[in-house]
């Protein structure tokens, strides 16, 4: 157990809801509160069981003025996040009153705690692991529940194991190599070993390609799948994003401009979160406005997951559509033809050849038909069938996958290696760094500068 001081901050997000915590943990937690808080019996918070919630008021020591009513939960370690004592004080008050409880328990002795330091305690005290306290990083930004699904597994310590098994296949890999290193003399024993070497190798490389395959759905389920929505002017993209939007709950709203601009809305469309981008159509014009519009559009097509493309039902396919089918030739759209409630006059034999198999839904955005079965065919697409966000060990930390491709090229260094009749010496160098790069992920072998920089990425009071 680490000797520490007695950190507070306020642990709710600011602004939002009735009630907020302050939040004390350390050493001091329960006398501190203890200084502060009434209750009606005047009993001592010294004397009360763990695990007990209690009603008072938080008064100043020297004045006796009251400053805030409260419930007031108290826990004493190791049984908690941190495994120190912890004092959680709900106050009902906005932000004001939140504050001068915070500045009272200052007062009396505890420190300002920095952003993500009760995190940094619970993994310095050995309660959780570092991709767990990650996973509580992600669980604070997790934008739909099934990113918050992953962030839970993790936290759990889904990845966690899974990491330490393969650590532990590597040292049965390294303990064969000792085993040729003490006995060099005898050609049997290579032969016998390294095969194993290689088999435990080779194990441990494909369960870290795997890892590595599910890490572009773990980043899409964090930071959104990347949408846009393109089309000639008028076909009803704005319509189109106005309708998503209505229709789902939009998690963030970030309007930049018009629609001659950019606008990007989050949404979470059947539990797939997607970061909608409605753009200025991509033409050529010499309206300077527009241009402004065309560009930005042709660099956000560029980082795009998928592509709603727009056209219009009651006119036939014109240059632009076949030009912007060209445009996005490789990538991954849906086709969607808006207007049905107008006369046809596009050919749709023409819009499915050019589409090349490619989902094409029709619509009427005016009248809300067929959002929902173009919603449907978002959904498939990401989900593919073969995706289960239930099951499936998630990576999604963009300093895990770094981690993962790094020993993975050391695993396969030390296989050519192997297979190569290299000496046994030279493979031991590599699976030892691969072994210590996993280590890094569940924070076995951090230093200590990396560590607080990971720390301070969190939000305070967590
Ligand atoms: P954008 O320029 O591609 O963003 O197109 P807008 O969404 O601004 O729509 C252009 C015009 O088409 C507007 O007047 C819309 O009301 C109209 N519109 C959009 N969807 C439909 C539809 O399904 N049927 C009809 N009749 N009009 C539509
Ligand atoms: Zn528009």
């Amino acid at each position: 157990m680490f000797e520490f001081d007695t950190i507070a901050a306020i642990s709710t997000p600011p602004g939002e809801g009735a009630i907020a915590i302050v939040r004390l943990s350390g050493e001091q937690a329960i006398s501190i509160a203890n200084k502060v808080f009434h209750s009606p019996s005047e009993k001592s918070l010294l004397n009360v069981s763990s695990h007990t919630i209690h009603y008072g008021h938080l008064k100043e020591v020297d004045t006796g003025e009251v400053v805030e009513e409260v419930m007031l939960s108290l826990m004493k370690g190791p049984k908690t996040f941190t495994r120190e004592d912890v004092v959680e004080i709900n106050c009902h008050g906005g932000i004001v009153t939140v504050n001068r409880v915070l500045q009272l328990v200052l007062r009396h002795g505890a420190r300002m705690a920095e952003p993500g330091e009760f995190t940094k305690r619970a993994f310095l005290n050995g309660r959780i692991d570092l991709s767990q306290a990650e996973a509580v990083m992600d669980l604070i930004r997790a934008k739909t529940d099934r990113a918050m699904d992953v962030a839970l597994g993790q936290m759990d310590g889904k990845l966690s194991r899974l990491i330490n098994e393969l650590r532990q296949a590597l040292v049965e890999v390294l303990a064969q190599v000792e085993v040729n290193i003490d006995y060099p003399e005898y050609d049997d024993v290579e032969e016998m070993t390294i095969p194993l070497m290689l088999e435990k190798a080779n194990w441990v490389k494909n369960e870290i390609d795997k890892l590595l395959q599910t890490s572009s759905q773990g980043k899409i389920l964090r930071e959104g799948l990347s949408t846009v929505i393109l089309g000639r002017p008028n076909v009803g993209k704005s319509s189109l994003l106005n309708s998503l939007v209505q229709e789902n709950k939009a998690i963030v709203t970030d309007v930049a401009g018009t629609t001659r601009d950019i606008i990007e809305e989050y949404v979470n469309v059947r539990g797939v979160p997607l970061k909608l981008v409605d753009t200025a159509g991509i033409r050529e014009t010499e309206d300077i406005v527009e241009r402004i519009g065309v560009e930005r559009s042709r660099q956000v097509l560029k980082g795009a997951d998928l592509i709603l493309f727009v056209v219009n039902y009651n006119e036939a396919l014109t240059k632009e559509d076949e030009l912007l089918f060209e445009t996005i030739e490789h990538m991954n759209y849906i086709v969607v033809v808006n207007k049905m409630d107008l006369e046809q006059k596009i050919d749709l034999n023409e819009v499915h050849r050019l589409a090349g198999g490619r989902r094409v839904i029709t619509t009427s955005l005016l009248n809300e038909e067929g959002v929902i079965a173009l919603e449907e065919a978002i959904a498939a697409l990401f989900f593919d069938g073969s995706i289960d966000a239930g099951d499936a060990t998630y990576v999604s930390n963009t300093r895990h996958i770094a981690l993962l491709h790094q020993a993975s090229e050391r695993i396969v260094e030390a296989i050519s290696a192997a297979e190569a009749d290299v000496p046994v010496d030279m493979i031991q160098i590599d699976v030892t760094r691969a072994w210590e790069i996993l280590g890094e992920i569940v924070g076995d072998t951090m230093q200590d500068s990396l560590l607080n920089q990971l720390f301070s990425q969190f939000c305070l009071g967590k």
